[in-house]
């Protein structure tokens, strides 16, 4: 059993699995060097020389977890301009704010009880937990812990770390929820997280996370989740393993919908609790659709170079017809797809982005596409738009409809398609 330091990341090459520490890593998938997804370059920089890292998909043989096998420094990665806001798509903010009140359902707090979101964001999650009546406590590293302050979400700016888990303690007690959304299949410092979270909670304190689910990365042959933020892409079998090394119970599951299929999970203080019934049935699930076996990795593997390949001749055919072709929506994931399958300015000369998102006027790590306000994409009506939010589509298409854009919509992943009206 690792204690918690042990399974703490170093930047640079991963050597052994960063759940259980085997050496048995297997190769999945190589997407060759990329820049770092959510660092779009400005005018100025895109002029000069930009750093590229390894990336590379492994499974430890022992565990199962899924994983990257490159840590990329944190304070590069969560810079203090990291672009993204949680509370921009409604969608997005249904689901995060849902979060509090399926937690509260599961297991009931005391309304005055304490909330801490670790990654909190713009807030959005904890303005959930604030609506049932909590006292809620955000963490984030970068300059939008001011947004979460500013809208009334009290957000201390900094890496979570144990001092900032006991200063908590012991100025607002002890917590009934930690949540981290996506964080925790982000940080370096798993140990150091998990064992903040630890002190965090009550002694019958739930831990409630969120992550892409490896189940439904597979599904949809979402090659372009894997970036280097994205460390770790978690099933529940290795996860239950994880939590009972440091101290918890995985005690509940249920799949959600965001960011194209992603697992909420329950982990309580203390071990030897049993799953719940949902967690069987998932764990049943994976084992049926051959998450610990290598077959499922191959294909995988084999369908992401294929749907390179389709993606990459349908633009060349365009640009070669003298079609007109546009980008809509620039999402972390953009940056993975784009540079796997060589998207280039000349075959996508530009991504519209909503005129409040904060990469607009900068341009696409990697392949220096500029991303302009979506007002240009309207204007020109290109004949063809390529929409890289492909998770979101319909929703979005049926907003871009409403707000009169024409283009036929290539819409790239589960499998490339192009459609016209709506989706
Ligand atoms: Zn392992």
């Amino acid at each position: 059993m690792s204690t918690f330091d042990a399974i703490n990341l170093r930047p640079g090459p991963i050597t052994g699995c960063q759940i259980c520490l085997s050496s048995h890593l297997e190769f999945i998938l190589d997407l060759g060097h990329n820049a770092l997804c959510d660092s779009p370059l400005t005018p100025e920089q895109v002029r000069g020389p930009e750093t590229l890292y390894p990336l590379r998909l492994v499974r430890c043989m022992d565990c199962g977890l899924v994983q990257i096998d490159y840590s990329v420094d944190p304070a590069l990665l969560f810079h203090p301009d990291y672009p993204y806001l949680s509370g921009i798509t409604e969608t997005l903010k249904r689901n995060l704010q849902a979060t509090a009140e399926r937690g509260q359902e599961k297991f009931p707090a005391s309304r005055d009880a304490l909330a801490v979101d670790i990654g909190s964001n713009d807030g959005t999650l904890l303005e959930g937990f604030k609506k049932l009546g909590f006292r809620v406590r955000g963490v984030e590293a970068t300059n939008i812990a001011r947004v979460a302050n500013e809208k009334g979400i009290p957000t201390t700016q900094g890496f979570f770390n144990l001092n900032m888990a006991q200063r908590i303690v012991d100025t607002e007690g002890a917590a009934a929820f930690v949540t981290a959304t996506n964080v925790f299949a982000h940080v370096n410092h798993l140990g150091t997280l998990l064992r903040g979270i630890h002190m965090l909670l009550t002694e019958n304190g739930v831990f409630i996370s969120e992550s892409h689910y490896l189940l439904d990365i597979l599904a949809t042959l979402q090659y372009d989740s894997i970036y280097h933020e994205h460390l770790r892409f978690y099933s529940l079998k290795p996860l239950a393993k994880l939590f009972d090394s440091q101290g918890f119970s995985l005690v509940d599951a249920e799949r959600i919908p965001n960011y194209g299929g992603s697992i909420r999970i329950y982990a309580q203080k203390g071990r030897g609790r049993p799953f719940s019934e949902n967690v069987r049935n998932l764990l049943a699930e994976e084992e049926k659709a051959g998450l610990y076996a290598s077959g499922a990795y191959q294909k995988f593997a084999r369908d992401a170079q294929t749907s390179r390949q389709k993606l990459r001749s349908l633009l060349v055919r365009l640009r070669d017809e003298g079609k007109t072709v546009a980008g809509i929506g620039c999402p972390g994931r953009a940056a993975t797809l784009l540079t796997w399958c060589g998207i280039s300015p000349d075959l996508l000369p530009y991504i519209a982005e909503q005129s409040t998102c904060l990469k607009v006027g900068k341009f696409t790590p990697g392949t220096h596409i500029p991303i302009v306000d979506e007002k240009r994409l309207f204007d020109e009506q290109p004949e063809y738009a390529l929409i890289l939010s492909w998770h979101y589509a319909r929703d979005i298409v049926r907003k871009m409809r409403a707000k009169g854009l024409r283009s036929k919509i290539i819409v790239p992943l589960p499998s490339v398609r192009v459609a016209e009206g709506e989706l």
